[in-house]
């Protein structure tokens, strides 16, 4: 059996099961006693399983529980914590086949990039497990005699995590990780659309000797947890990812508090195309970074500004890209590009491209939903591309988070740089020149946490991963800038 055909042996013996909270090593219902179910993305009709429909109250038992772990477990000798983290990597990688079908069920996405995900997530873990090796201070010279100074580094308490629905497994991997690592404890509240690969790695996490109580599940709609997570006294630190505009909320929450806040927030890549010598590794990076997960990364390019020497060229080469994109269910195998993750979220891209029309720009290539036969149970749209495309419109400054791609002619350096900074956000950028000197300047100019130089905006395991403007706040995630979010200083004097 290749993949795909062992995908669908395993969803067709599968059964749904009913989750609970996960608080304190114990799966238990809400209070609430409401749940709901998750279906399959690419076969609405099949549920997959049922979760709790959770209230305050349990945010409260979660963060409890996470409060008195904190005792034993922000003390437990760094590296006693990142030898379970080691072991959780392990994990990942031997129940990759089983993890990544879960992650394509609930959210779309084709099986290659979910078992990438999965691979990714344990390559993050390994990063993590070793910072817990290493947190290090600092000893400084004394003003007088026999007084030795240090900065030590102190995990800060309880960290609520909130994530969005478009990677299930490197999600919350990425914040469970590095908070363990560094010796906090964690409330994580997935996306309500996906919280199935959350609850796996829960057992996992205890599987590989996570303490009870070290990692809490709480699963619900944000609008009725989050308040109370964001808010709650014992919280000490919220790490989010997810809409600017929510983060901006969760902001203000957390700053009356004095909380720790670290954002990850949406995003309006470009990719500043200026000389290549080859216009189809260009297209091929470009198209790569805008259709994986079906746009739906906040680090998809989804600006293509071009100059318009360049412009004809690149546009046919975009769209032979595209043509060989094919669409379909997370099981077959030459699918490579999966549905949206539900008809609400493809609604509002669909919506979107008629708003770039209206706005005057053409579409060139796709757009259209596909509902036929094989499409008839999930959300699936051709990916777009829309030319003629000018800076100042809503489509050119709003996040679609979905594959849709613009066109922007410009006619200089300059003038490119101007249009990719023209925007609230400033996540990831990718440039294509062969000019060093251009590459160094657009590096230096370019508004974002990250930049690709001839390549599309694909991060690194082990690298600072963030963004500035509104797409982001606090310590970069991923790589040793976590530290600075999970941590806090002291300072020591000691007299002899
Ligand atoms: P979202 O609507 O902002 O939701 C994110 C999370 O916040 C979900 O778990 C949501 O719960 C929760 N939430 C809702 N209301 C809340 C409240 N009042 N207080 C606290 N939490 C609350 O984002 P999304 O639609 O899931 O995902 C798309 C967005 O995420 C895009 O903007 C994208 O760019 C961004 N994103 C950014 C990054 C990055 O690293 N920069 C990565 C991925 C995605 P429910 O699911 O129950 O609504
Ligand atoms: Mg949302």
């Amino acid at each position: 059996m290749n993949n795909g055909e062992k995908m669908l042996h395993f969803l067709e013996n599968h059964q749904a099961k009913a989750y609970g909270n996960y608080i304190n090593g114990n799966w238990i219902n809400s209070v609430s006693g409401e749940t709901y179910t998750i279906y399959n993305a690419a076969n609405n009709k099949q549920p997959l399983a049922h979760f709790p429909k959770s209230t305050p109250e349990d945010v409260n038992q979660a963060v409890s529980a996470a409060n008195d772990a904190f005792e034993t477990w922000s003390v437990l000798p760094g590296p006693e914590r990142g030898a379970i983290l080691y072991k959780v990597a392990d994990m990942l990688e031997e129940n990759l086949q089983e993890l990544s079908f879960i992650v394509s069920a609930e959210q779309g996405k084709v099986l290659n990039e979910s078992m990438g995900e999965v691979l990714r997530a344990a390559k993050e873990t390994r990063f993590c497990a070793g910072e817990a090796f290493r947190m290090e201070g600092k000893t400084l010279p004394a003003e007088r005699q026999n007084v030795w100074n240090s900065t030590v580094r102190k995990p800060v308490g309880v960290i609520a995590e909130i994530a969005p629905w478009n990677f299930p497994m490197i999600t919350p991997i990425r914040k469970i990780a590095p908070a363990l690592a560094y010796g906090c404890t964690v409330v994580y509240k997935p996306a309500t659309a996906t919280p199935w690969t959350s609850a796996r790695i829960m057992e996992l996490l205890t599987e590989a000797g996570v303490p009870d109580g070290v990692v809490n599940l709480i699963v619900g709609s944000g609008s009725t947890v989050g308040d109370s997570l964001v808010t709650h006294p014992d919280v000490k630190g919220i790490s989010f990812t997810g809409s600017t505009e929510l983060g901006q909320q969760i902001n203000q929450l957390a700053s009356k508090k004095f909380a720790k806040t670290q954002l990850e927030l949406g995003g309006k890549n470009p990719a500043v195309v200026l000389d290549y010598s080859n216009e189809n590794h260009v297209a091929k990076q470009i198209i790569s970074a805008a259709c994986t997960c079906s746009g739906q990364r906040c680090t998809s390019i989804s600006r293509v500004i071009v100059l318009r020497d360049k412009k004809d060229e690149l546009v046919k080469a975009l769209s032979n890209q595209l043509e060989k994109i094919k669409i379909g269910p997370a099981w077959d195998d030459n699918a490579n590009m999966g549905p949206l993750v539900n008809k609400g979220h493809l609604d509002s891209v669909q919506n979107y491209i008629a708003i770039g029309v209206q706005e005057g720009a053409n579409l060139i290539y796709g757009g259209e939903l596909l509902e036929d036969e094989q499409y008839s149970k999930g959300a699936y749209m051709k990916p777009a591309l829309l030319d003629n495309v000018k800076a100042s419109m809503r489509i050119a400054k709003e996040e679609i988070f979905g594959p849709v791609l613009t066109i922007t002619e410009v006619d200089s350096v300059e003038e490119a740089l101007s249009v990719a900074n023209d925007v609230d956000y400033g996540l990831a950028a990718s440039v294509f020149t062969n000019d060093l000197s251009v590459a160094h300047q657009c590096a230096e100019k370019i508004e974002s946490g990250m930049v690709h130089i001839n390549h599309g905006t694909a991060s690194a395991a082990h690298l600072p991963f963030g963004g500035t403007k509104s797409s982001g706040f606090g310590a970069f995630s991923i790589g040793s800038s976590n530290i600075e979010f999970f941590t806090e200083l002291k300072t020591v004097y000691v007299e002899y």
